[in-house]
This record gives structure tokens, sequence and C-alpha cells, in this order.
């Protein structure tokens, strides 16, 4: 019989969102576990970009945006700490983003979107001749640009081992296994079942990132979380590193990263892709959830960012990766507690956003795990509280 102590908290699932959940539980005072049933990153958070960039789209109104915001500055001030007390250089990197119009349709996206966005956010429109000072290796078809003065990338794996490095410093304990239900006195949780027992305990946090509706086997609540494929490049570019980070809602980002590879992509997250097309099936993503990249891909990947950067042309692919992110119906993390039930709290649906919105996800559960309500008046927790779907 394994002896599993006696947590305050189990967190199924170790991405970027279920290790900042352990990082803000442990450091808040709880005896927590985290149960992955691989390893730390091993699900969508280690194929992510990790660009956190508020003028996307996917902040598609004023009060989701405010959340955007949040996530910005939650990871900006958190990050030190953790590689503080992990002793883990993360590759975290601050610069301007540049959201490019490169055609018609996307001046007209980019601009309407900045007309609401510039009332949350500091953002303006560039003129191309702006924008070329800024990064003259950018296509001479350039319509223009929004600018955000300071976003982030990071990479999203090395994140997520600095945020569960730095559980452990709180007294956090990883354990590996497949949780296959809940235990339950009444409506209120007592256990988490897995593939080697149970344990014990007062709270749940399931971020099980794509795998999420699988929960719903284990409560009355349909979790509405589907797999969403994606892919992207990371290249070797023979030309000096970009200082902005780049993005246009047809041809997706390109980003240099502090390790020299220039990523683009992705596949499925670009701002005028149909998801529908990168939807999976959720027996396959868990069989595979790192699918075997396409030559597809690939291509279509390369031809849109030569639209952006011409000498693209010359680069070299290093690496195509992979991966499934948790799509949610409206596209909106699903956070807070299961309705109906005491104990047991939703941390999933992340989609485009999971990395962005790891940090003050963490914060989220903290203060509902230990507080009942969300501390912070800076956005509307109700927004994303997985209530929302019942009416
Ligand atoms: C190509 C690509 C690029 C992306 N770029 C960005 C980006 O630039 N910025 C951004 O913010 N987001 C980006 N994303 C999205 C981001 O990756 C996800 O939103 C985020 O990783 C979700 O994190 P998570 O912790 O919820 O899920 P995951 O990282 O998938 O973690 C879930 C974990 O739960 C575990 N698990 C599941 N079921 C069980 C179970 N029953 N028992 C035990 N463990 C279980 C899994 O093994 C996994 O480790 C990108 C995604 C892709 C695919």
């Amino acid at each position: 019989m394994v002896e599993y102590g006696n947590p305050d908290v189990v967190i199924v699932g170790a991405g970027a969102v279920g290790t900042s959940c352990a990082f803000h539980l442990a450091a808040a005072g709880m005896r927590v576990m985290v149960l992955e049933q691989d390893r730390v990153a091993s699900g969508s958070s280690t194929c992510a970009t990790g660009a956190m960039y508020s003028i996307s789209a996917d902040f598609n109104d004023a009060d989701y945006l405010r959340w955007g915001v949040q996530g910005h500055y939650s990871t900006k001030e958190i990050v030190p700490v953790l590689e503080d007390l992990s002793g883990i250089t993360t590759g975290f990197q601050c610069r301007p983003a540049l959201r490019l119009a490169i055609d018609d349709e996307e001046e007209t996206q980019v601009r309407a979107d900045l007309t609401w966005q510039s009332e949350v956010m500091n953002t303006r429109w560039l003129t191309p001749d702006e924008v070329r000072s800024i990064e003259p290796r950018i296509s001479g078809e350039v319509r223009g640009a929004a600018l955000e003065p300071e976003a982030i990338q990071v990479p999203a794996d090395v994140l997520s081992q600095a945020f569960m490095r730095s559980a452990e410093r709180f007294g956090a304990t990883f354990v590996p296994g497949v949780a296959t239900g809940l235990e339950w006195s009444g409506d209120r949780v007592t256990g988490v079942r897995h593939s080697q027992g149970t344990i014990s305990c007062d709270n749940v946090v399931l971020a099980m990132g794509a795998s999420a509706a699988v929960a719903s086997n284990w409560f009355d609540y349909q979790v509405p979380v589907r797999p969403l494929r994606g892919e992207r490049l990371m290249l070797r570019w023979p030309s000096p590193p970009l200082q902005v980070l780049l993005s246009t809602p047809r041809r997706g980002h390109l980003i240099s990263r502090l390790d020299g590879y220039l990523s683009i992509g992705s596949t499925g997250g670009r701002d005028f892709d149909d998801r529908d097309n990168w939807i999976v099936d959720q027996g396959a993503a868990i069989a595979e959830p790192h699918p075997a990249p396409t030559p597809e891909a690939r291509a279509e990947l390369l031809a849109r960012a030569i639209e952006v950067l011409p000498t693209i042309e010359f680069a070299t692919v290093g690496q195509q990766i992979t991966g499934i992110r948790p799509l949610s119906r409206d596209t909106r993390p699903i956070i807070g507690p299961v309705p109906g039930r005491e104990g047991v709290f939703l941390a999933t649906g992340h989609t485009h956003r999971g990395i962005h919105l790891a940090a003050v996800t963490g914060e989220l559960i903290r203060d509902l795990v230990v507080h009942g309500r969300w501390l912070r008046t800076s956005c509307d927790a109700s927004l994303l509280d997985p209530a929302r779907f019942l009416s």
C-alpha cells in the first residue's frame, strides 16, 4: 500500500496550468500533491510557443482582454520569483509586439479590434513606414500594425518546470499516476482514485488539459472541452533575431526565441483559422498527445511566414512540433468549482492562451480554494466560471 500523506489539495495534471496552481496553493501554505500520468509539461504545454500578446484576437471582447492584461502582469511578476526559487533560467523575454496587417482583410480586422482594445490596454496603429522602421525585414506589402509596447514570450515547458520545482520548495509533491475517478461523501469530494490506489483529500483541481472532458464521467457536469490540434516550426534563420514579437491574423506568429530558434505557426491557432478543421477525436488525442507532423502544415506555415518576412526563404527547419490544445466551447478557460459539487475545481479549456493565462489561473484557483472567492478586482471571475455553460 503506497502512503500518500494527507494533502489538502490534489491537482490532476502537471502542465503549465496544473503546476501554476500547485505553486500558488503551496505558497499559500496548503499541502499540495500533483498527480500526473506522464511527466511535467508532457501535454500541450511542451509544444506551446509561449507567446503572450494581449492584442491577439483570442481575447475577443473587453472583459476577456482584461484577463489577458492581468495574465501579462501576473507572469511578469512571478517569473523572477520562480527563477530564484527553482534555480531555473526560463528564457523569459519582454519585447514589443506588432499585430501586422499584410492584406485588406487583415487590415480591416486589426483596425476594428483596435477601436475597443485601446480602451483596455496600451496599443495604437502604426503606419507601414513606422512598422518598417522598427523591423525593416518585414514585407513591403505591410499595411500597418497594432503596437503592444510590451509583450512576453517564455518557453512553456521550462516555465512549467519552474512552477513545479518552486512548488516543491513549498512542500508540494509530484506523484506519477492516471486519475480514474473521484471519491465522494454526498456531494463533497473526499479523494482521487488513480491507477495505483486512492488519495484522500478535501480539494481537487482538475487541470487535465485536452483530456478534461474525461472527467465528465466523474460528476454530473459535462466539461465542454475538445482536443484541438496545432503544429508549429522552429527555424534556423541566418539573420539576426527579431527584436519584436510578430503576428498576423492569417499568418500566425513569428518569434525569435532566446535559444536562437525562430518559431512560426501555429495551425489551428491563427485568427482566421476554421477550428473545425483541427478538432480531433478525444480517444485519439489521449492515445497520441503529439501526433505525427504533416508535410502539408510544414509547407503552409513556411509559405505564409515568407509573406511576412521574405528572407525566411533561406531558413532551415530545425523542429516541427505538434500538440493538442484544450479547446473550450467558447474558447475561454473554464476555471472554478464544478457546479453542484463541493471541493472540486476545474482549471482547463485555455485553448490558445494556456501559457499566457497560466500564472493568473494559479492565482484564481488559490483564491477560490483558500478564500472561496477571487480577490483581484482587475478582471471578472464569473466570465470563466464553469457554471456559465449551464444556462
Ligand atoms: C502548437 C501550439 C502552440 C501554442 N502556442 C501558445 C502560445 O504561444 N501561448 C499560449 O498561451 N498558449 C499556446 N498554446 C496553447 C497551450 O499550449 C495550452 O493552452 C496550454 O498548454 C494548456 O495547458 P494545460 O496545463 O491546461 O494542459 P497540458 O499542458 O496539456 O497539461 C495537462 C496535463 O494533464 C495530464 N493528464 C491528463 N489527464 C490525466 C489523468 N487522468 N491523470 C493524470 N494526468 C492527466 C496530461 O498528461 C498533461 O500533462 C499552444 C498550443 C499549441 C499546440
